[in-house]
């Protein structure tokens, strides 16, 4: 069985190259991911457009994703060279400084005074490091390392997001946006989104139009809105660094498993991210810990998983994926298909909104029970916007899914589609004529063999997928 589980691995200096990054989309990243912290909104776009030229090149079809920053409060930089901040030590924190060194350490954030209490404790980075606030003053807060480490570069500072004054998306977010919708991107992450509101606030067209929307939970709202911002968003990230921050790294296992469960049954795509495998880093292999944490990831049903550090700064982001690539092929061998369709019976259509949803839910659900009492040897699904795919991947069926589009930003949209080949359609599909040549496309591909039976999903003109065959190959 060939890799259902998506890879989405973030670029960063360390996999920028045009030679690194053929060889990431061979080794399998299936999404490229971009984030904008620690580089000018130009340099960024150049690393955009290096991505799909690459990916134009080798014909692999890679999504790409920018990750916007949200009201993400970081200190001052360090510089390149990591520095001890030892437990106990005292320095000021000032809002508005640029750079950090041991005694005085810049926040870029303005708001910092009022937003933090005396006593407070705020995680650095990931949370390796940890200080405390002793005192605030008019233009500065004395703090302390309660817990020591290493820091480097512009770590975040984590502030509990329900002080934090400004919301999500800022307008830098949304300036940042505007460029890459100009440019094509294909999906946007957006950060510490606390309901559906900060979704729509967002303002792009609907996907396939504009991006797909992806809201990283990693806020305690998020998590109490949990249902509408499946509903609002188009997939959904669990960035467990500032989820664990936020909520405790204890409550971590637990969530993920609810939000995997919650966003699959609503069609979404949900991604687990954050130290999949961040001891390659620096090492060659990963952890036996973090091998299974990568399995067990995709035994709770992630449609994909990411690497960020490992690829963007590791030492050998291509083997970080290769090995990525092997662990989520393994474990989706392992995956128990009969036990989550079982579970996946309750998906009852008429949980989802909107009544062209209904109706290409039921499709999906139907075409799910005809292709797996069948045994068919693929699910043959044509879409406009992908989102009869993502409904029928939500019962993890064990064929397949040739997910077929006409529109090219759909097609790199479904690379991040749990169990999903996605195929460039050559015109519109709307009648069985066509959908014949669909057949014959997948099998000239090498998708599916003369003989096989397939099943076929399309819709006929309207806004809702209606048809499904069920035919042999020519
Ligand atoms: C996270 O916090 O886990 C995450 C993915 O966000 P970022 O990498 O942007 O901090």
């Amino acid at each position: 069985m060939s890799r259902r589980t998506k890879i989405v691995a973030t670029i960063g200096p360390a996999s920028d190259n045009p030679s690194t990054l053929a060889a990431l989309m061979e080794a399998g990243m299936d999404v490229a991911r971009l984030g904008l912290a620690h580089n000018t909104l130009d340099e960024v776009l150049e690393r955009y457009r290096r991505i799909r030229k690459v990916s134009e090149e080798t014909g692999h079809n890679v999504g790409i994703l920018v990750d916007l920053p949200g009201p993400k409060v970081r200190l001052g930089n360090f510089g390149d060279q990591p520095i001890e901040m030892a437990g106990g030590h005292s320095f000021d924190l000032v809002p508005g400084l640029d750079s950090s060194d041991p005694t005085t350490v810049g926040v870029d954030y303005d708001g910092l005074l009022n937003d933090v209490h005396e006593g407070d404790l705020l995680a650095v980075g990931d949370g390796s490091v940890v200080l405390r606030i002793d005192t605030v003053a008019s233009d500065h807060a004395e703090a302390s390392i309660s817990h020591g480490g290493p820091v480097q570069g512009r770590p975040g500072l984590h502030i509990p997001s329900d002080r934090l004054s400004i919301a999500s998306p800022t307008p830098d977010d949304l300036h940042r946006l505007d460029a890459f919708v100009d440019a094509g991107v294909d999906m946007v992450a957006l950060s510490f989104v606390r309901s559906a509101h900060d979704i729509r606030r967002v303002g792009t067209e609907p996907y396939p139009r504009g991006p797909l929307l992806v809201a990283k939970i990693e806020t305690r709202a998020a998590v109490q809105n949990l249902e509408g911002i499946i509903e609002a968003a188009g997939a959904i990230m669990i960035a467990r660094g500032d989820l664990g921050a936020e909520l405790g790294i204890e409550e971590l296992p637990h969530l993920q498993k609810r939000i995997t469960r919650d966003c699959i049954s609503g069609g979404k795509p949900v991604i687990t991210a954050t130290q999949m495998f961040e001891s390659m880093i620096t090492s060659p292999a990963p952890t036996r810990a973090e091998v299974s944490d990568a399995a067990n990831a995709i035994f709770d049903g992630s449609s994909a998983v990411m690497l960020s550090a490992e690829t963007a700064v590791g030492h050998n982001p291509v083997a970080t994926v290769a090995t990525m690539a092997r662990v989520a092929e393994r474990a989706d061998a392992e995956f128990d298909y009969d036990a989550w369709a079982q579970g996946s019976a309750s998906y009852v259509p008429a949980e989802l909104p909107g009544s062209d949803n209904r109706i290409t839910d039921a499709m999906t659900a139907a075409t799910w029970r005809a292709a797996t009492e069948m045994g068919v040897a693929a699910i043959v699904c044509i879409s406009e916007s992908g989102f009869t795919v993502r409904s029928i991947a939500r019962f993890r069926p064990k064929m397949p899914i040739i997910g077929f589009s006409p529109r090219s930003r759909t097609v790199r949209q479904l690379s991040l589609s749990w169990g999903t080949v996605p195929v460039q359609a050559s015109g519109h599909v709307d009648s069985i004529e066509t959908m014949d040549e669909m057949i014959v496309a997948a099998r000239e591909a090498g998708h599916v063999r003369s003989g096989d039976v397939v099943a076929v999903l399309a819709g006929t003109g309207g806004r809702s997928t209606d048809m499904l065959r069920l035919a042999e190959v020519p």
